[in-house]
């Protein structure tokens, strides 16, 4: 069997590894076989981005709950039914954990009779070959892929397939998966898939669909990196009404929506990592009457989605208050406060806004305010022995940042001017050289008319020269390399943070037409 731990270490971002690790602890310290499954595993082998974790573990997860808590995951919601855990893992990490089951389907649309069952019966209940594999994360086994279906060929040959003839029958909403994520690859389903596909919906298989399976592919949605995309396939198939019966794409507030997706690429290349699944539910849902709205969000599984989705529009109301207000009276203290804000708030502001005066300090925030941090004069706070080794470094260096944005230090005395009271001591003498002994010393202390002895007693006395002011060690430099390879500052700098130079000041905030409708 192939060992893929590797693949998934590379392929996991850093948050998401943390997530997995985590999850591994809890699960290992329980004593229960923990696998990733599904789509993280299809994107492993793929190569897609990885959007969420999917664990499946042999046993009850709900036994986790509490140690995963503990852990700093939350809990976003949970089903008792078919005993899962949806997850909110630190960094913005989706994550699903599921007891491994087996499905018997008896009568069409009723939902299945479940129980517990192990890893490989599990994977037989999925969907399709490429979301029925496993990989195993315990100890001695860890990074084995259980593959019964041959879904990575199915990767390799980019084609949907399902596990067998009657999978459509006895769960519809496979038809909207199979389509969305035929959609999102760009894969076509295999040819006897098609045709069972073509039968279903000539047979109106899709009316059959639970409302658990609706809301979770209203929520799948949110997290679509092209919702829009989607969304139009779904439209073509006559998807999208199953999912809400009014539901068309005029009701999409198109140029919203692909706003905020701009938005957030640019966020993503400077560093920030906004959850946009709120704000994309926004915009697919901007013309559809409260009441459908309503409808929607009950059915949503996980409920974190849906109050984010809820107080989007009077979180956004309250930092565009902060940002008129006299918080925001400066450019520095406009700075704080857009720091502190959380990404998805600016994110959605950057789009939603109408005030020229807050699309303007979001601007600045990501363009022009970005660049003054490559003023922060480092030669001279390295000629004061200002240097990142200083504990107080970070503060400084924030508070220079902080004037410089004001306009409060324009020149080279200015700066000095601030900055000597800050300097730390001058670093002390280094010790002389040893003492010379035996004939050399003697020698020595000739030519210089001392008797030997006395040179010995004296040694460390003031026999050393001047030294110099010692030169700025290495780490202490501020040269262009120190400023390139400097990451993108993080997006939560409450404390004060070394303002770190921008690597790419890309214009973020676009107006984007407000929506009609107000939710
Ligand atoms: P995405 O990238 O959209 O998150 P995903 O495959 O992870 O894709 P989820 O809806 O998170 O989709 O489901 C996780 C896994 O659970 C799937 O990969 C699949 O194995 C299984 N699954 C989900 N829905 C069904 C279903 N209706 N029938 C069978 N298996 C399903």
């Amino acid at each position: 069997m192939a060992d893929y731990i590797y693949t998934m270490e590379i392929r996991l971002t850093p948050d998401q590894q943390k997530g997995a690790n985590l999850v591994q602890e809890v699960a290992r310290t329980a004593g229960m076989n923990l696998y990733l499954t599904g789509g993280a595993v299809r994107d492993i082998i793929s190569g897609f981005p990885i959007r969420d974790l999917d664990f499946t573990v042999q046993g009850n997860p709900h036994k986790l709950q509490k140690e995963l808590e503990r852990s700093g995951a939350v809990i976003a919601a949970a089903d008792e039914e078919l005993k899962t855990l949806f997850l909110q893992l630190p960094g913005n990490v989706r994550a699903e954990i599921s007891m491994a089951r087996t499905e018997r389907y008896d009568k069409v649309g009723k939902p299945p009779v479940v129980a517990p069952a192990t890893i490989i019966e599990d994977l037989r209940r999925r969907d399709f070959t490429i979301n029925a594999m496993a990989l195993s994360l315990n100890a001695g086994s860890r990074g084995l892929l259980m593959d019964p279906f041959n879904g990575a060929a199915d990767i390799e040959a980019k084609l949907i397939r399902v596990l067998h003839n009657y999978a459509f029958v006895e769960d519809p909403s496979r038809l909207i998966r199979a389509t969305r994520f035929a959609a999102r690859f760009h894969w076509p389903l295999e040819e006897r898939t098609q045709a069972r596909f073509e039968s279903a919906k000539e047979n109106k298989y899709i009316e059959h669909i639970s409302d658990k399976a609706i809301g979770q592919e209203i929520e799948q949605l949110a997290y679509e990196d092209d919702p829009l995309h989607i969304v139009r396939v779904l439209e073509k198939e006559d998807w999208l009404k199953v999912l809400s019966a009014h539901w068309t794409t005029a009701k999409v507030d198109t140029n919203g929506l692909s706003q905020l997706m701009k938005t957030r690429q640019q966020m993503n290349e400077l560093g920030y990592q906004p959850d946009p699944a709120p704000a994309v539910m926004y915009f697919l849902t901007s013309r559809l009457t409260d009441k459908e709205i309503a409808d929607m969000r009950k059915l949503i599984p996980r409920k974190t989605l849906v109050e984010a989705w809820k107080d989007l529009e009077d979180n956004a109301k309250d930092l565009a208050r902060k940002l008129t207000g006299k918080e925001s009276a400066t450019p520095s203290r406009t700075w704080q406060v857009l720091s502190s804000a959380r990404p998805e708030m600016i994110l959605f502001l950057a789009v939603t806004a109408r005030q020229q005066a807050v699309l303007q300090k979001i601007k600045n925030f990501f363009t022009k305010w970005r660049q003054v941090q490559q003023k922060i004069p480092l030669p001279e706070m390295t000629e004061l022995h200002i240097t990142p080794q200083l504990p107080e470094y970070p503060k400084i260096a924030h508070d220079v940042f902080l004037l410089l944005l004001d306009g409060k230090l324009r020149s080279r005395t200015e700066t000095l001017k601030f900055l000597k009271p800050l300097a730390p001591p001058p670093p002390p003498p280094p010790p002389p050289p040893p003492a010379k002994r035996g004939r050399a010393a003697k020698a020595a202390a000739a030519a210089a008319g001392t008797p030997a002895a006395e040179t010995g007693k004296k040694k460390g006395k003031g026999a050393a020269a001047p030294v110099a002011a010692a030169p700025p060690s290495p780490a202490a430099k501020p040269d262009a390399k120190g400023k390139t390879t400097t990451p993108p500052p993080k997006p939560s700098p409450k404390k004060a943070a070394a303002p770190k130079p921008a690597p790419k000041p890309t214009p973020v905030a676009h107006k984007a037409k407000p929506a009609k409708k107000k939710h």
